[in-house]
Formats: structure tokens, C-alpha cells, sequence
């Protein structure tokens, strides 16, 4: 299987642990924020970025990172809390696959699924710890 197959097939068994988890834990996927990707001229530009990474309590910089990171491309962000990512108009697919990747590893809490969560650095070592269900665990650095 292609990365993509498993990105889809882990979409679906996803999907299918939502639908048995009850209404008020599933509620909490709708409160993510969708990306609001524009292209101007050459560029791709997600005009929400600070106000996702305010949402989701993770400092733009380490979320740009992950972002340039995965696609290998320069980008930047702008005061205005644009991300611009640089002549290249990248699909909107692609960006939302990177997007839930970065959810599911570095936001969603592997314990009770809640978004509520911050990223601690101690160093070289990175903790996902969760406000909703109190869980703590080591994550990969970016
Ligand atoms: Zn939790």
C-alpha cells in the first residue's frame, strides 16, 4: 500500500471509532478549524493559520514547520497570521492530508481523542499533555 491508501484507510477506521465514540466526545472534531487556502499569483496561502494555531494552543512556528517540512517547500508568515508557502499552488487535498496528520499526532489526545491538549519542550523531549482526561506522553520532535 502507498502512503495515501493508508491515509485513507486510517480516515476510515477513523471514522468508523468516531461513529461508536458518544455524541458529546465526537462533538469535538466539529470545534476544528477547516483551512482557508486562497492562491495568489504563484503562492498557496492559508489565511486562518494563527487564528488554527490559537485554536488549538500550538505556537505558529513549530505548526510552519511541520507544514514547510512535510511539503519541502520555503514559506512564510505574515503579521497578519498568513501562512504563505512559495510558487507552488498546492492542492487543496494535499494540504488538509497534512493538516489531519498533524492533528492525529500532534493535537488529538491518543487517549481520549480530545483537541485540548498543549505540547510541552523540555529540550530534546516533546509531551502532548491533555487538559480534558489528564493523559501525558512523549511525542516525536518536528
Ligand atoms: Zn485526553
Amino acid at each position: 500500500m502507498n502512503e495515501l491508501e493508508l491515509l485513507k484507510n486510517y480516515d476510515a477506521l477513523l471514522e468508523r471509532a468516531y461513529a461508536r465514540l458518544p455524541a458529546k466526545l465526537s462533538a469535538k472534531a466539529y470545534d476544528i478549524p477547516d483551512l482557508e487556502i486562497e492562491y495568489v499569483g504563484n503562492h498557496t496561502e492559508i489565511k486562518n493559520f494563527a487564528h488554527i494555531c490559537d485554536r488549538l494552543r500550538r505556537d505558529p512556528q513549530i505548526v510552519m514547520r511541520y507544514f514547510l517540512k512535510s511539503l519541502g517547500m520555503p514559506g512564510a508568515l505574515t503579521e497578519r497570521g498568513t501562512l504563505i508557502i512559495y510558487n507552488k499552488k498546492i492542492k487543496r487535498d494535499t494540504l488538509k492530508q497534512f493538516y489531519q496528520r498533524f492533528l492525529n499526532k500532534y493535537v488529538k489526545c491518543q487517549t481520549c481523542g480530545s483537541i485540548d491538549t498543549e505540547l510541552i519542550r523540555k529540550g530534546k523531549v516533546w509531551y502532548i499533555r491533555c487538559l480534558a482526561c489528564g493523559a501525558t506522553y512523549t511525542i516525536e520532535p518536528i
